[in-house]
């Protein structure tokens, strides 16, 4: 079956695949396209790059395999001609590396070594090698903050916030709670403290010694006695309850700040320190002298946080030797050209891909998926490999259409360089550029599953069953709606933050608003931070979505929200940011528990006939309680085989077979089908079933609604796409009693859509509105900038070249402007 210059699959079946064989050109660029859902992903990702990953992990050791990340064995018959693949996945940076811009770049590394041999040396000074460069090695690390760049410290004030209170009242807020707190307090008691007196009325010796001291006196503790027992109990040299040792509040704070494992407790006491800039590298976090080299009349850190736009325009002199350090040998002169050469061709791929508003030492963990992945694109274009398959999940997201072409340059470039580029995309801009096209669909999941097309774009024309055929022909219907008109303006006023400087800017309420602008404009951060920090805190409410994850815990001091909220505020009551976060973080979790709905399955379970009789309630019929589930896998429907030497599998629980339920349990049926066979309903076939009751019903039609009818009630939350869980959000806050003063803001909600995803995102959306509410979305789609009802545009370039309102109006004003949107938008519009 092997077909030269081909990579042929051959009864692939991973996820809802339906057993299908497909012949994919090597060498070329392949766009794999198909609505949400369809089966793209599991053919792209699932199968051949799994597969790929699978038969080079083989060639190593067993040892070396366990390292990688497994992605398990894809179900698949055969697969011919296939070579080694990179895959490039939308992912955030993992937030608790140090990892930054220039160091997954290593363009960082280069920049060592040209200050190291070429920077430009005080007299008399000896050159320093490489690592002093670097402040994560002590070679380079500022001595007094250990290359932190901020000393972290703690205050009376920070420690005790409510002086009023006594210790027994916790006035030393900092401290332990529970056990260890009330340990604290009965040593304070020993050593002869009074624990009852509010903290400002006791000595200024007292205060000192238990926030600051360094002693960590050990002494004997009566837990439970009265301070006057205490003492009475130590007079009689009575048997302790144990013996404690005191630890003062900054030592407590300090020690559990690094040495913590616990990023929660890190998190906790973090609350009580104050951080200010370090007072020997001023931030710069290098030791001093190597701060004192300079290239171009810049130190090291000054050049790491300058854009690379501005690094690149500076250092192309010296690498074309246009201008040179006058100081210098003719052989340092080389060494910099040389050096500088090769900085800078690394740096035009990084800006020719649109993040060139970045710095080198921007923090990978504050970066957006799309910018992470195009700065790992970037990268790939300098590694001089050739022969393999490089792997991409939609590398168009949140880039401007102006910035697309370039991306497909870097992509043209890989290609030219002997590889095949494998694209999940949705962008028709790309899909038109593409050598070849696979279309999966026609509908998803079990909708889905096989292989409409596979050939060059032109032939995709013939193809009715497909949607993709339908927007890339363009025959769609431009939007002609009537923009509503808002009924009041949320003002903002002075904001300042990231690339923002004493903006002001207006939102309408009751209106579809859209963001727009080029990626690095400042959409992001007028959004999803400005917007949010001064509406929630107007509202005194803490954002739950928006609250960063346990490990997201950034020892940095976030940047600062400055601006205020001068009319408006008092229209929106509640904020909700619907973003497209897992919905859950373990299989426990799945779309009919957080909607609601499997609620009030559970009880229609429960009141049937033979529940009653047996005397099961609702709790009965949940699988996170140890009455009805399966004990064997404790009703996750698997078990984890731990294999020596290789990476544990998952395998269906031997005693349920994947049902969760223990057998007594599902033999309890309503209308013939168990719980179990409720959980394996789509939405679809739920809606059917479930018509009679109402309150199930309108939550199915919601779920409907929203285009979920092929998820299944019980697939888990970890299986679910993030467009998928975005829009399980959406239908949970359909079914909300709405009062219709809430703001709904959504970061670039069309990633990961078909454009036939997108029109069907855009029926929620006006929905709420419909019931008074206001949307405001970040939105590079300009299908849905131009169905909105408010468009304000973000610019007009990237980071300082942008961060300013270049248009404002209904989508037909912007797209009559003169601002960088207005071309696409004018193209959807009639
Ligand atoms: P696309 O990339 O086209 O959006 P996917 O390949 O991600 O689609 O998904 C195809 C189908 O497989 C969907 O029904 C999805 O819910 C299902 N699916 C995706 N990941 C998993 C998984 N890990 N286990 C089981 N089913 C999955
Ligand atoms: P957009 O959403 O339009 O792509 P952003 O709001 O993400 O743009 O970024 C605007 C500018 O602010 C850019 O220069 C970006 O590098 C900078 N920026 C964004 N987030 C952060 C952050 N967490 N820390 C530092 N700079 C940031
Ligand atoms: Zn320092
Ligand atoms: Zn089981």
């Amino acid at each position: 079956m092997s077909r030269a210059g081909f990579v042929c699959v051959r009864g692939a079946r991973e996820h809802n695949l339906k057993s299908v064989d497909v012949d994919i050109p090597r060498d070329a660029l392949v766009v794999f396209t198909g609505v949400s859902g369809s089966g793209k992903s599991s053919l792209a990702f699932g199968t051949l790059y799994a597969e790929a990953q699978r038969r080079y992990l083989e060639s190593v050791s067993p040892y070396v395999r366990r390292l990688f990340h497994q992605l398990g064995v894809p179900d698949v018959d055969r697969i011919d001609g296939l070579p080694p693949a990179i895959a490039l996945q939308q992912q955030r940076g993992t937030p608790t590396t140090r990892s930054s811009v220039g160091s997954v770049t290593t363009i960082s590394n280069l920049f060592r070594m040209l200050y190291s041999r070429a920077g430009h040396y005080r007299k008399g000074r000896p050159m320093l090698y490489a690592e002093s460069f670097t402040y994560n090695l002590p070679e380079g690390a500022c001595p007094v903050c250990h290359g932190q760049g901020r000393i972290y410290e703690v205050t009376e004030e920070s420690m005790v916030p409510d002086p009023s209170l006594t210790i027994r009242e916790r006035a030393v807020a900092a401290w332990p709670t529970a056990w260890q707190g009330q340990n604290l307090r009965d040593i304070l008691v020993t050593l002869g403290y009074d624990v009852d007196r509010s903290w400002k009325n006791l000595s200024d010796k007292d205060r000192q010694w238990i926030l600051f001291t360094e002693d960590q006196p050990t002494v004997p503790v009566y837990a439970g006695l009265t301070p006057a027992e205490t003492r009475r109990a130590l007079r009689a040299k009575m048997e302790p309850s144990y013996q404690g040792t005191f630890t003062s509040a900054r030592r407590y704070v300090m020690e559990t700040f690094t040495k913590s494992h616990s990023a929660m407790m890190k998190k906790r006491v973090s609350a009580f320190m104050l951080s200010t800039e370090c007072p020997s590298c001023h931030g710069e976090r290098l030791r001093a002298d190597a701060l004192e080299v300079t290239f171009a009349g810049l130190n090291i850190a000054q050049m790491g946080n300058q854009s690379l736009k501005a690094t690149r325009s500076q250092l192309m002199r010296y690498a074309s030797g246009e201008i040179f350090e006058p100081s210098h040998t003719a052989e340092k002169i080389e060494t910099a050209r040389t050096i500088t050469k090769d900085i800078v061709s690394r740096l035009d791929a990084l800006v020719d891909l649109g993040v060139g508003y970045l710095s080198l030492e921007r923090n990978t963990a504050t970066l957006s998926p799309g910018e992470l992945q195009r700065v790992r694109l970037a990268t790939q274009l300098h590694s001089n490999l050739f022969g393999v398959i490089y792997v991409l999940d939609e590398p168009s997201a949140g880039l401007h259409p102006a910035d697309t072409q370039t991306l497909l340059r870097a992509l043209d470039a890989l290609k030219r360089a002997g590889n095949s580029l494998f694209v999940v995309e949705h962008e028709i801009d790309v899909i038109e550029h593409a050598d070849w096209i696979v279309d999966v669909g026609p509908g998803a999941g079990s909708n889905g599953g096989e292989i409409l097309y596979s050939g060059e774009p032109h032939g995709l024309v013939d193809l009715p069953a497909s949607q993709t055929a339908r927007y890339v022909f363009g025959r769609f219907q431009p939007s002609t709606h009537d923009p509503r008109s808002p009924k009041g303006w949320l003002r903002l006023k002075g904001i300042t933050r990231n690339n923002l400087h004493g903006l002001d800017v207006a939102f309408p309420l009751g209106v579809l608003t859209s963001v727009t602008g080029v990626s690095g404009s400042g959409k992001s951060t007028l959004v999803s931070q400005v917007l949010v920090d001064l509406v929630s805190e107007s509202l005194g409410q803490a954002m739950e979505a928006s609250e960063p994850d346990e490990e997201d815990v950034d020892v940095a001091p976030a940047s600062k929200t400055e601006g205020r909220i001068v009319e408006g505020a008092r229209s929106v009551k509640r904020l909700v940011r619907v973003d497209q976060r897992p919905i859950g973080r373990t299989p426990r979790s799945n779309m009919a528990t957080y909607t609601g709905l499997f609620d009030h399955v559970r009880k229609l379970f429960a009141e049937t006939e033979m529940a009653r009789a047996r005397g099961y309630d609702a709790g009965r019929f949940s699988f996170n309680v140890a009455k009805g589930r399966c004990e064997t896998c404790q009703g996750e429907g698997f078990v984890m085989v731990e294999l020596l030497f290789l990476p544990s599998v998952y395998s269906p629980c031997p005693t349920c077979h994947g049902a969760r339920f223990n057998a007594e349990t599902l033999e309890v049926t309503f209308h013939d089908k168990s719980i179990a066979d409720v959980l394996n309903m789509t939405v679809v076939s739920a809606a059917e079933f479930f018509q009679a009751e109402l309150a199930i019903a309108r939550s199915l039609n919601f779920l409907l609604e929203v285009g979920l009818g092929y998820l299944r009630l019980g697939q888990p939350a970890t299986e679910l796409s993030g467009g998928e869980a975005q829009r399980i959000k959406l239908a949970t806050e359909l079914q909300r009693p709405q009062r219709g003063d809430t703001l709904y803001v959504l970061d670039e909600p069309t990633t990961g859509l078909h454009p036939a995803d997108v029109e069907r995102l855009l029926v929620p959306l006006n929905r709420l509105i419909d019931l008074g509410n206001t949307v405001v979305l970040v939105e590079q789609d300009m299908y849905v900038v131009a169905s909105s009802d408010w468009v304000i545009d973000i610019g007009p370039g990237a980071g300082d070249e942008g961060g300013k309102i270049v248009a404002q109006g209904t989508p037909w004003s912007v797209a009559d402007g003169a601002g960088r949107t207005a071309p696409y938008l004018r193209r959807f519009l009639r």
